[in-house]
């Protein structure tokens, strides 16, 4: 049966993305029905809302989703349409892997580092208001719960995918009370893998500046929200920038995988943009829906092409468009099943 799957393609290189990434796990070898449906900008006049009620109805219902990025206006407009989407189905646990990849230049060449962000609360539950015409006042929530949470999330993450250490990120020296009670809640889980997984703790400054100067020290980091959203896009810049870094919002009831980038409004419409964040999303649904040979067969192709580099979008250095660099994946996973000798089944016991 094909596992069927919410495609919501998004604004800006959302659309053309969605379409890449929908090629090439089309030939994944795992049949995929895919209800797409419409959220962002475009759908307001329609709906009246970026969110329409039917797109949170086809996640709920198929429980996974693959997501382009959605704008979010600047100082104004409707809220986040992505920070609803988290809050409203209890993605509690944003995962965000971010590794080096042979053929992209950057600073480094072995970095392997897992960013867990806590996705619900901090500075993103939207409580802001003005305090008089010249001052505004934005509260940052973090509570025990959420905080434990997200801990066990990053240390039964580092359990099942044979990583060391887990560290706790955090400006607990400033904001003692709200910072301090996240440190606190991951000691406390941190005691119970103990011996299993290593656990450190780093002020997030200072974690910043290790990150850029010696990443190799570091191996799992679990953040509040904010500190999580930053640090994820400074850990894309040391594999290759965000045209490379994929994500999972993971929930008890559903998941939704999108990459870290936004919708890139200049690059719209241009078959620029690069589709490896989105297909690598993809990677890691195909690992959540329990097909890790399949997982493993599309990230391998994506590789190969990178490193043999003849097409290569802008941002790696190439010419390539979005559908080319899509067409040379599909055609090393199409031509890899061609080269495979059919398995012929087993002779049935006899009696
Ligand atoms: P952005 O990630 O869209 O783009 C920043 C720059 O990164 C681009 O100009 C481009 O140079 C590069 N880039 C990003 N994705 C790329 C790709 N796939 N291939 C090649 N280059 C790529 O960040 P922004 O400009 O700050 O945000 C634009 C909009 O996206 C905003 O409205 C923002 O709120 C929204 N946004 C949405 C999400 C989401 O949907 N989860 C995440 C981040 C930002």
């Amino acid at each position: 049966m094909a596992q069927r799957v919410t495609l919501i393609p998004g604004d800006g290189i959302g659309p053309e993305l969605a379409e890449a990434a929908r090629r090439v796990l089309d030939v994944s070898g795992i049949a995929f029905e895919w209800e797409v449906v419409d959220a962002g900008e475009a759908v307001i006049a329609e709906y009246g809302t970026p969110l329409p009620e039917h797109v949170l109805e086809s996640i709920t219902r198929n429980r996974v989703a693959l997501k382009g990025p959605i704008t979010t206006p600047v100082g104004e407009g409707f809220r986040s349409v992505n920070v609803t989407l988290r809050q409203t189905l209890g993605l509690y646990a944003n995962l965000r892997p971010a590794r080096s990849i042979a053929g992209i230049e950057s600073r480094y060449e072995d970095v392997d580092l897992v960013i867990v962000r806590e996705n619900t609360e901090d500075l993103y539950g939207g409580i802001e208001h003005m305090v008089g015409p010249d001052a505004a006042e934005s509260i940052k929530i973090i509570t025990r719960g959420a905080s434990e949470r997200i801990a066990r999330f990053a240390f039964e993450y580092a359990v099942a995918n044979d990583r060391y250490k887990v560290t706790a990120v955090h400006k607990a020296n400033i904001m003692k009370l709200s910072d301090g009670l996240f440190l606190e809640a991951c000691r406390t889980v941190a005691e119970e893998y103990a011996g299993k997984i290593e656990f450190e703790d780093r002020i997030v400054d200072n974690m910043c500046m290790q990150l850029v100067q010696k990443p190799e020290l570091y191996d799992v980091l679990v953040l509040p929200n904010l500190y999580g959203d930053i640090v994820s896009d400074l850990a894309a810049g040391l594999v290759g920038g965000l045209g490379v870094a994929p994500g999972a919002n993971i929930g008890h009831e559903a998941a939704v995988f999108e990459p870290v980038h936004g919708s890139a409004p200049k690059y719209a419409g241009l078959n620029k943009a690069n589709p490896t964040a989105l297909i690598l999303s993809g990677v890691l649904m195909l690992r959540h829906l329990g097909h890790p040979a399949a997982a493993e067969r599309v990230e391998t192709a994506l590789r190969e092409v990178i490193a043999e580099g003849s097409h290569l979008t802008y941002d790696l250095g190439g010419s390539a468009g979005t559908s080319d660099f899509a067409d040379a994946i599909i055609g090393r996973l199409v031509g890899s099943a061609a080269a495979t000798p059919a398995v012929t089944p087993a002779p049935t016991p006899a009696g």
